[in-house]
């Protein structure tokens, strides 16, 4: 495993759409377990390929307060969403940053694991929305597009 440098806002991959995987081969194991290890590394719960520079549709999600349960997902679409959360968000490409966002308070995605198995992962609150930031990465969107009101300066908790 290797960490990845994380692009921040202002590079001009972040706003672009990305392809998706064709093949879930050695490489992209690989680009994955990258992911991983460049996400907890920084602390986040979340990363998507563009983010480091890779236009492919992979993101890599851990909400669980342990960092333990990673969920990796290739070609990931939304089937549902329902309900609402108004909360702050922040993201690793915009780092020191927060920003109020709302987004559904329940979503189903479905997506390839690394075993090239269609998955459904359903998820609430935080994970809903980390599925949310997520596949928005993979279009090309970041999240301070979508803040409602200001974005502030936020200090690391530890
Ligand atoms: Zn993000």
């Amino acid at each position: 495993m290797a960490l990845r440098k994380i692009r921040t806002l202002g590079d001009p991959v972040l706003e672009k759409v990305a392809k998706p995987v064709t093949e879930v081969n050695e490489k992209i194991k690989e680009l994955a377990y990258d992911m991983l290890d460049t996400m907890y590394t920084a602390n986040g719960v979340g990363l998507a390929a563009p983010q480091i520079g890779v236009l492919k549709r992979i993101a890599v999600i851990d909400v669980s307060p342990e960092g333990n349960r990673p969920i990796v997902l290739i070609n990931p679409v939304i089937v549902s969403a329902s309900g609402s959360q108004t909360g702050d968000e922040g993201c690793l490409s915009v780092p020191g940053k927060a920003g109020c966002v709302t987004r559904p308070n329940e979503v189903t995605v479905r997506a390839l694991n690394l075993k090239n198995q269609e998955i459904e992962v359903k998820g609430t609150e935080l994970l809903a929305r980390a599925l949310c930031h997520e596949l928005d990465h993979l279009d090309g969107i970041v999240y301070v597009e979508k803040v409602e009101g200001e974005l502030r300066d936020v200090t690391l908790e530890d």
